[in-house]
């Protein structure tokens, strides 16, 4: 199938409450211009350099999603560039956001990365973590969360099922507390694989690449 088709595909799938990020890694402008000219404005990449050579080069009204691990060098790259930054997941991490968007006068949307899986080889927090990172947060000045992301580990449908129950779980929790600088809007979870079960347990962002732009191959630009 091509590129609108499958597009298409995954648009009719999805709920209108529901915020499909097209997830552009590795891909070339031409295929992402395909996903744009369907109406796509939200697109993810995780890697600093190549999302800042395609903001450069690709239409003004895109909103870009920083989705991969981020190095606390890189930030200062991506400032005024993205729309929302996926994968807090440190403190330290939170303090270099928090500093190079103070010196830009910028505020920085970002979701807090969970590692509901406990997996040692995947970024993110843990949930016993969780609470100082927010305590953290509540005392930064230009850093605003917006909500929660999660990748899982590899496993079946039952296991992924409940990794997205429990994210949702914690997500319904701060969604009733009140604080200065959290606020849960997004659930971002659920990729090509499993985003339809991830939207039937609560998810209201996924993020797709294989499902509309097909087979990666890396070295592709
Ligand atoms: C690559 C990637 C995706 C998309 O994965 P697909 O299987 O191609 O849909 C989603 N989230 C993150 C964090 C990724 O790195």
């Amino acid at each position: 199938m091509s590129i609108k088709e499958n597009i298409k595909k995954v648009n009719a799938y999805i709920p209108k409450d529901v915020k499909l990020v097209a997830v552009s890694k590795t891909r070339k402008l031409e295929e992402l211009e395909e996903v744009y000219s369907i109406g796509v404005r939200d697109f993810g990449e995780n890697k600093v350099q190549e999302l800042a050579e395609k903001y450069d080069n690709f239409h003004k009204d895109v909103k870009w999603h920083f989705i991969g691990h981020l190095q606390r060098n890189k930030v200062k790259y991506i400032v005024g560039k993205v729309s929302l930054i996926h994968s807090l997941d440190s403190i330290k991490l939170l303090e270099e956001i928090e500093k190079k968007y103070v010196a830009a006068g910028q505020v920085a949307d970002v979701l807090i990365q969970i590692n509901i899986g406990r997996d040692p080889n995947k970024s993110g927090v843990l949930l016993e973590e969780l609470d100082e990172l927010i305590n953290i947060c509540e005392k930064c000045n230009n850093v605003k969360v917006k909500g929660l992301m999660t990748i899982l580990p590899k496993g079946d449908e039952l296991s992924n099922r409940n990794y997205f129950r429990q994210m949702k779980e914690v997500y319904d929790d701060l969604y009733e507390k009140q604080y200065k600088n959290i606020r849960m809007k997004y659930l971002s979870m659920g990729m090509t694989g499993d985003y339809k079960i991830a939207i039937s347990e609560g998810a209201n962002m996924v993020r797709v690449g294989e499902g509309i732009f097909g087979k990666r191959i890396y070295n592709n630009i």
